[in-house]
């Protein structure tokens, strides 16, 4: 290879150099960013990255930018928290919880794909970026490309949450709400990128968006120490970041940033849509197709791209998936707020209550080091927590009508408990 990267086909290994370009002409497989690791050894090391900039272009030397690329899209680190007040009511005793819910410009893990989709859009000269979206990517390719001054078109299913299509038309996004489901979406986006040569980010540009996903490996090796955990729990859309994660962490063995140990991948879904765990389940090899209905938009891909690859990384590493319902949805975005502070939409429900199944059910032991990943966050999705809270009556601001009203919620509470 004379270059640092290029595309492969994953199952045949023609190889395609860099352009826009996702799936194989011969086979009709994806192609993937292959790199040279070789090329990539003296540059990956722990001292230079350390020495990089606090955001995920420390880890440039692995993401599909040239040398010359100057980063515009601010994408910071994310925070590791240990989780104890979650994990003593789950049965876990080495919990940690990888928060993409904050710090990113749109707050979910999107904003990582997008950064280095949208450095190639640029390379390759398009003037005009989109994505068939299920909210979040839509989020972070509006943000991303109003930076950039790109023209941006955004397909996304018309039921999307409001908090979501806002969040994407704030950014002067033209959003285009598209009267089916994601994948009908997703199949119109490969027709339009062809037709008027623009840059999707997960249609033709897909094999470089992916990539975008290994930060969230690399930081968790990083700040664990350099070290790989026992366990990973990853929610699945598409499929693609828990195949990438996988990918970081085989990076790091290869160029000796980590010791070798095995890491077992879990995958979380809806079960409103879960083609990937029930083909887990099942020992199935393929996705069987399904049509969504759950609350969790953001992973509602009922014919995800990466599906048997995800398959793969689960079963060959020991792991397992898990799916659960919305109501579990719902209460476990509420014990994760009550327990470590943290506020997810949905997909993080779908996490954190797969999390508590999979202790519950033996699957991971307490003592492992098992790191849940939070994608994204709950200020997007607060229509599920309609009618969880009551609004109460004003209170007057006097101290004599506090200790009466605090006086008369506590007989009420206690009642509550009592009735029960
Ligand atoms: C897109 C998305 C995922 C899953 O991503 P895939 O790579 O498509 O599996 C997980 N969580 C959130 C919040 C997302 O928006
Ligand atoms: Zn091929």
């Amino acid at each position: 290879m004379t270059t640092a990267y290029e595309l492969r086909c994953r199952e045949c290994g023609k190889s395609y150099g860099n352009q826009p370009l996702s799936i194989c002409d011969d086979c009709f497989s994806p192609l993937e960013v292959d790199f040279d690791l070789d090329y990539a050894r003296s540059r990956f090391t722990r001292d230079k990255i350390s020495a990089g900039p606090l955001n995920m272009w420390r880890y440039r030397a692995l993401l599909p930018v040239s040398d010359t690329y100057k980063p515009t899209t601010p994408a910071v680190l994310t925070p590791l928290l240990e989780a104890p007040r979650l994990a003593s009511r789950i049965g876990a005793n080495n919990l940690y919880i990888k928060n993409d819910a904050v710090c990113l410009p749109t707050l979910s893990f999107k904003d990582r794909v997008v950064a280095v989709a949208l450095a190639n859009a640029q390379a390759f000269g398009f003037d005009t970026v989109g994505c068939s979206s299920t909210g979040n990517l839509a989020n972070a390719v509006a943000a991303g490309a109003a930076r950039l001054g790109l023209k941006t078109y955004i397909l996304v299913p018309s039921d999307l949450e409001a908090a979501k299509i806002l969040n994407t038309q704030v950014y002067g996004a033209n959003l285009i709400r598209i009267d089916g489901n994601y994948d009908h979406c997703n199949r119109l986006c490969s027709q339009i990128a062809e037709r008027y040569n623009w840059g999707f980010v997960n249609v033709n540009l897909r094999p470089y968006y992916a990539e975008g996903s290994k930060t969230v490996g690399y930081e968790i090796a990083e700040q664990l120490g350099w070290r790989l955990p026992d366990n990973v729990v990853v929610p699945m859309a598409g499929g693609s970041l828990i195949t990438k994660i996988r990918k970081a962490f085989k990076e790091l063995v290869a160029l000796g940033l980590v010791d070798d140990k095995p890491v077992r991948f879990f995958g979380a879904q809806a079960t409103g849509c879960s083609p990937i765990s029930t083909a887990v389940k099942n020992g199935a090899d393929n996705i069987e197709p399904q049509r969504p209905n759950t609350i969790a938009r953001s992973l509602a891909i009922g014919n995800p791209a990466d599906g048997s690859y995800a398959i793969r990384v689960i079963r060959d590493s020991g792991g397992w998936a898990e799916d659960v319902s919305d109501v579990e949805i719902v209460s476990a975005i509420q014990e994760l707020a009550e327990t470590e502070g943290v506020f997810t939409e949905t997909a993080g429900g779908v996490t954190t209550a797969v999390t508590a199944r999979l202790y519950a059910h033996g699957r991971i032991k307490p003592d492992e080091l098992t790191v849940s990943c939070i994608t994204g966050n709950g200020l997007k999705t607060t229509d599920v927590l309609q009618g969880a809270y009551s609004q109460e009556a004003a209170v007057r601001p006097r101290l004599s009508d506090f200790a009466a009203y605090l006086e008369e919620r506590e007989d009420r509470l206690a009642g509550v408990a009592y009735a029960d």
